[in-house]
Order: structure tokens, then sequence, then C-alpha cells
């Protein structure tokens, strides 16, 4: 009889569980280790459940986060706000609107010190007039608007500089069947600062008349800008209000922003933020080009002939000046999926829907490219052997992340381990399904290349352990394996960890492991009880870093 094929804890099939473990069954019938509540709830803030899963629809997956959620307030309600608060300040999600929805969880369902936390913590989490009108259309589904909901309300409005709140209001005027106005009947902020309170009025009553002189109150005198622009009948009226009264592009009526002059005249001021959103709308309407010459161009002789003359009047180099500022994109909280999915849509040369189209500029390509490895910011060399291993089975191209058109977990690791790749001296690049695939994978390479590269690869069935099998068959040296991947693992002979335990076991090497969790599930292929493997989330932009230093780290 062969014992040898029936029970091993060393070498396990992954349709079993490895005895003596906790593994539970995967969505893919193979057996991983379940995150506890609190890996959870970090992969639900920065990954969020928009488009589920490739195994489990966009609903599904919500109710089981917020089950999760749950679980995580009931154990220490206090925890989750801070853990909110942390993620969200500092930009490490593409998205706010998980935090803001956990924020709302916090606020309706925990004991009274985490409502409390939660509603203190809610001009920090909902920093502008959008994500307030988030968490208001959050917060309905989980308690009524009592007394210290008003006052959390209130005390966003009273406590915001009225420099800033007057742009807030005219920015961003409603959302989600929420204005101002309706936060305002229901808040009844009081103040006894006059300017604010005028603003107040004007938000709740609006002005009678809007003369033509401006307003005498510095403050006040945005809202009679915002006003005057919606009377504006010519270009030049629109032009000089955006350029005396600094108005966001959100303000501008929808008939003037088709014109080039309108979004030159933007540029200057234009955030971080709306400038990625509006690069293919500036480059099609021709903002970005003088006469028949695109500024592109005009660069390209600038740079050839060093003839400063034509960089003058050009906005395009200062264009890309602020799009690579390391210093710029983290103080606008530029989350490295916003610039991968602005360089995605860019480079298509048109829109999703096929009405806009646009002659991609390449040093707006190229600028793109740097700011996509800047927005992680300074992420430190271990100078250790690293095997970045990228899972491209099918079950990988199932969703989007941060509901971003083509940008599959599948695709998004392949940009994620180029973060790794470009600062490392020793990385080798490799990809799996139930084989090995060769890639040739660079971050000498533009982003949109490696995507579409990715893209291309045929789908197969999984077995994570692959990369550590193989390293090992191939006499690889490898002091961490980074695995990219839904931990969707099923069809191997060995799990995943025991592969790793045998690479160790066989090399001498105390090789580490780390699962970069690329969807809101909650499997891992790495054994909690293990010092040296570490769950990670996927396009947390803290990730590269946290990486790097569990990989020198002592266990
Ligand atoms: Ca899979």
């Amino acid at each position: 009889m062969n014992f040898t094929t029936y029970f091993s804890t060393q070498r396990t099939p992954q349709s079993m569980a490895i005895p003596g473990t906790t593994q539970v069954m995967n969505s893919a019938g193979g057996y991983a280790w379940s995150v506890d509540d609190w890996a959870r709830l970090d992969r639900f803030l920065v990954l969020g459940t928009e488009g589920g899963t490739y195994y489990i629809g966009e609903q599904k997956l919500t109710l089981e986060n917020a089950q999760v959620i749950q679980q995580c307030i009931a154990a220490d309600g206090q925890r989750v706000v801070a853990r909110i608060v942390e993620i969200s300040v500092a930009g490490r999600a593409p998205k706010n609107d998980p935090a803001l929805f956990a924020l709302a969880m916090c606020a309706g369902l925990g004991d009274e010190a985490t409502r409390k936390a939660a509603l203190a913590a809610l001009p920090q989490v909902a920093r502008i007039g959008t994500h307030l009108f988030h968490f208001l259309a959050y917060v309905e589904l989980f308690r009524g608007w009592g007394r210290a909901m008003r006052r959390a309300v209130a005390d966003w409005y009273n406590v915001m500089p009225t420099e800033r709140l007057a742009y807030q209001v005219i920015k961003y005027q409603q959302r989600d069947g929420w204005s101002h106005r309706d936060a305002l009947r229901l808040a009844h902020p009081r103040t006894v600062d006059a300017q604010r309170n005028a603003i107040y009025h004007w938000i709740t009553q609006g002005w009678s008349s809007v003369g033509a002189e401006p307003h005498e109150d510095e403050v006040l005198r945005k809202l009679w800008a915002f006003e005057r622009a919606k009377l504006a009948t010519t270009e030049g009226e629109i032009i000089e209000l955006i350029q005396r009264y600094d108005l966001p592009w959100e303000t501008i009526p929808t008939q003037w922003l088709g014109s080039p002059a309108v979004w030159r005249s933007l540029l200057p001021k234009l955030p971080l933020t709306a400038l990625l959103r509006n690069l293919a709308r500036m480059t099609a309407n021709g903002a970005l080009s003088v006469g028949s010459t695109t500024m592109g161009q005009k660069l390209e002789r600038w740079l050839r002939n060093n003839d400063r003359s034509l960089a003058a009047d050009a906005m395009l180099p200062e264009l890309l000046q602020r799009l690579t500022d390391q210093r710029q994109l983290t103080q606008a909280r530029i989350h490295p999926i916003a610039v991968l999915s602005a360089l995605h849509t860019y480079g298509r040369g048109h829109g999703v829907r096929g009405k806009l189209s646009w002659e991609p500029l390449t040093s707006i390509i190229d600028a793109l490219d740097q700011a996509f490895y800047l927005s992680f910011g300074n992420v430190e060399a271990t100078g250790k052997r690293i095997v970045l291993a990228l899972d491209v089975s099918g079950s990988m191209a199932g969703g989007e992340i941060a509901g971003v058109p083509g940008l599959t977990p599948r695709v998004a690791s392949a940009a994620m381990a180029m973060v790794t790749a470009a600062v490392e001296s020793q990385v080798t690049t490799v990809a799996f399904g139930h084989e090995m695939v060769r890639v040739n994978l660079s971050p000498r390479q533009r982003l949109d290349d490696i995507i579409k590269q990715t893209d291309r690869i045929p789908f197969g069935r999984t077995d994570c352990a692959l990369p550590m099998i193989w390293a090992q068959g191939n006499g690889v040296e490898a002091d961490a394996f980074i695995v990219y991947t839904d931990s969707e693992t099923w069809c191997g002979q060995i799990h995943p960890a025991q592969a790793l335990q045998e690479y160790r076991r066989r090399t001498g090497i105390a090789a580490k492991l780390i699962v970069v969790g690329m969807v809101s599930n909650g499997f891992s292929i790495a054994d909690p009880n293990d010092g040296g493997m570490l769950d990670v989330v996927g396009f947390d932009a803290a990730t590269p870093q946290l990486m790097a230093d569990f990989i020198v780290g002592q266990e």
C-alpha cells in the first residue's frame, strides 16, 4: 500500500486542507487560510467591492464585507474608526467610499464610544463636499438624524475655514441625492460669524440678485463669481472670472467646457486630481495646442533646439513638471490607481463610450508613467533576491480595481509589481496559472505596454505553489517570493506554504513569502502561523514599503 499518496503534512494536494491546520475551502474549491477580520477590513478599505470578484458578485461580496466590518465593530469599534482614519487620511486607498461606508457603519452600529469617535472623525474622513454627501447617503442605512448626528454635520460646516468652505460649496453642490442645502436644513449649524452665516444663507436661500460689482467681502466674492459665471454670455467673461477669482472647473457652465481658451485659463490652478481627469479633454479640444502645432511638438522642438522662446507661452512644460513633482503628488493625495487610470484612458486615444477622441501626446504618457512610480512615495530597496510572481489565471481577470474599466486584478498586479521591480536590483518576474508562463516585464517598459502584454497572456487554472517549485527546480535563489493573487488556488499537488517550506529545506535559504491580496475576498495562501509569511493588500499605496520592511526585517 502506498501511504505517501494519502496523508502528508509536507505535501498535500490543494484540493485538501493541510492536516492539522485551520485551512478553509476557498471559492475555487481549493483550500487556503482565511485572513482574520482585521486583515479583511484593510482589504475592504483599500480595494472596496466594486465589480465583485470572478467568483463572488458585487452584492454578495459587499454583504460579506459588511458582516466582517460589523464583527470588527463588535470586537473593538474604536480600533475600526482609528484604522479608517489612518488609511483614509494617508490616501492609501484608490477610493474613499469604503472608508466613508465603514465610518457610517461605526456611527450607526457601534457602542456609544464608537459612535462618538466615528462622528468626531467625520471632518478627517469626509474632507470635501462629495465625501460628506456619500457619508450622509450611507449613514441613513444605519441610523437616524439624532442630536449627535446633527451636531457632527453642523460641526463639519462650522469648523472649516470660511475660505475653504466657500470653495467647497461652489465646487461640489450635490451628489447621491444630497445637497448642502439638505444637509444644512437638517443640521442647523449655528454661528456668530457673519461671514459664515452669509455662506449658510446663500446655500439655503440663494441671492435674490447678483450685481455686476464684485462682492466687497473677499470670501463671499467666490460665491459672487460663481453666480456671475452662470450669467456669462462670452468666453472672455468666463475667462476673466476664472483668472480673477480662481473658480474651480466644476463651476464652469457646461457650454464653456469645450473651449480650449477656457481650459488654458483653468490650467494653472487646476488641482492635480482634476488635471488627471481632464487630460484627454484638454488634448481633444486643443487646449494643449497652439495653432496647428501641439504643445508636445513644440516642447520637443524646444528640447531639441534649446529654443527657450518656444517655451515661453507653453503650458505643457509646466503641466509635465506638475505631473512629475513628488511633493505635489503627495500633497494632493494622488493615488497610484488614479495615475494608472489616467494613463490607461489617455493612451487609448478615445473615451470608453467612444464619443471623444484625441491624439495622445508622448510627453504626457511618459510623465504619467513617471508619476505612477512617484505616487508610491519613496520606496527603499532591500538589496535582496526577489521573485515577483503574478497570478495570471482566469479568475484574476474578473472584477475591476476601483471601478477602472479594463483594470483587472491581473493587469493591476503587473503594474504593482513594477514598483518593486523599479527599485530592486535582483528581481525576477514570473507569471503562472496552472503552469509557469514566460514573461518579460520590466519597469523600463511603459506601463500601458506592460498592461497590454499582461492582458494577452492566455488564461490558465490556478496553482499558486508554482513559483516556489519553479525556483527550486531551476536553481533560482530567492530571499523572498512576492505573489500577487486572489488566493483562489486549487489545482496543484502541493500547497504554496508547503512548497515554500520545501524550498527553504532544499536551498537552506530562509525565504519569505508575501501574498499581495488583489481582491477583497477572505482568503490567503500565507500560513498565519509562519512568521516568514505576510499578507498585504494590493494597491494600498503603502504596500511596496511595507513589503520592503518585511523582507529586510527580522522575524
Ligand atoms: Ca484563479
